[in-house]
């Protein structure tokens, strides 16, 4: 029962994130959400989700790469809505190729969303959490936080860090009743994982079936895609109270994938 808290979800106009902002709701939680995406569309989903849940539903443009913006939409939702018990620093992006031919604007932007965005709403989150005596911090790291895939090199860097940065801030909040723990989801299907179907096999030299069948999910052994019902059910069990005394921690919901 989340009736009464506030979550902020970075990266809720699409894929996983929209799937757990979409938890928060049903569970009576406020939330703000957050991504790119058409102004009329994200709108749209916004009205929808509030109307349908009954909860208060913002959303916030901050823009991943810039921390000010970032700051700024934490403070938004202490502002709109009066308090912030869930941060879910989830936005991600994706970029396969091989490191000496990797852009280094890539490198550069996949850091600054998929690693540093996590630090900045986290250092703007904790004073507000810290007040209320109560907070919980989810990151979206991936299987690629434990383990590499050839391709990925910022991607693997940057969910690594995320990994660590989980750990570290889960020890500087340990006594004040937050916790800070880590998902780490195997391969979920989402406009991320289907854009870079096109770019693995032009970089393995494959067609799009077999990339599927012999890399996608050759790395799960449960043959499927993870669902977003799956990452929700272990986001409501970090957020909830019985979840106190998970802290620093990674959860891998993979299909088995890093038992291998
Ligand atoms: P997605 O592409 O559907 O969603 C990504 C979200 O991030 C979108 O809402 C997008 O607008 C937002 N975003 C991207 N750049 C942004 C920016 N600069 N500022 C603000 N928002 C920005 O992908 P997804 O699969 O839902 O991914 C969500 C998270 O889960 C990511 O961190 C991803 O790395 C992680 N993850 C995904 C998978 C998978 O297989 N789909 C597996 C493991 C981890």
């Amino acid at each position: 029962d989340l009736k009464g808290q506030v979550a902020i979800v970075t990266g809720s106009t699409s894929g996983i994130g929209l799937a757990l902002a979409r938890a928060v709701a049903a569970g009576g939680g406020d939330v703000v959400l957050n991504g790119l995406g058409d102004p009329a569309e994200i709108e749209r989903t916004r009205a929808d989700l509030e109307a349908s849940s009954g909860v208060r539903v913002r959303y916030h443009p901050a823009d991943m790469t810039r921390g000010e913006e970032i700051a700024d939409m934490v403070a938004f939702a202490q502002g709109e809505l009066g308090r912030l018990d869930i941060l879910v620093n989830n936005a991600g992006i994706q970029h396969v190729e091989s490191v000496e031919k990797f852009p280094t604007d890539q490198w550069e932007k996949i850091i600054a969303i998929n690693l540093s965005s996590a630090f900045y709403a986290t250092r703007a989150a904790i004073p507000i959490m810290k007040a209320q005596g109560r907070g919980r911090i989810v990151n979206m790291a991936s299987a690629h936080g434990l383990v590499a895939s050839p391709f990925k090199s910022a991607y693997v860097a940057a969910k690594h860090g995320v990994i660590g940065f989980t750990k570290t801030v889960a020890l500087e909040v340990a006594r004040d009743g937050i916790t800070c723990n880590a998902i780490c989801p195997g391969f979920v299907e989402t406009p991320i994982v289907t854009k870079q179907i096109a770019d693995q096999a032009r970089t393995r030299n494959m067609t799009e079936e077999q990339v599927l069948t012999d890399v996608i999910l050759a790395a799960q052994p449960t043959k499927r895609f993870v669902t977003t019902d799956e990452l929700t059910g272990i986001f409501l069990y970090l957020v909830s109270d019985l979840g106190a005394s998970a802290n620093g921690a990674s959860f891998s919901i993979d299909g088995g994938w890093t038992a291998q």
